[in-house]
């Protein structure tokens, strides 16, 4: 992914290639459901981008805390990976 002209790398562009790309950079798509096992996990997707959810986090950061994620096929459960993370990985910042 690219960063905008302002030089920030924003997780509304990051692309369902690339959150497939930062998933399996870390082996997380080959990782078993821990819940039923399952092998094969849906992303979310609206008008071709991966779904953003927002987590409410009163107490720390009071507009929450944003983050993509996979869910089961089998049984619905979902795994969440923070944007900011997500976005640091695919921009090559750590
Ligand atoms: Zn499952």
């Amino acid at each position: 992914m690219k960063a905008r002209d302002d030089g920030k790398a924003y997780a509304q562009d990051v692309t369902l290639e690339e959150l497939g790309d930062f998933l399996g950079m870390h082996d997380l798509n080959k990782a078993g459901c821990q819940y039923c096992g399952g092998k094969e996990w849906d992303l979310p997707a609206h008008e071709d981008k991966p779904v953003i959810i927002k987590l409410p986090t009163p107490s720390n950061h009071p507009d929450g805390i944003n983050a993509f994620f996979m869910s089961c096929a089998n049984c619905g459960r979902m795994e969440t990976f923070l944007t900011q993370t997500v976005v640091s990985r695919l921009m090559g910042w750590d």
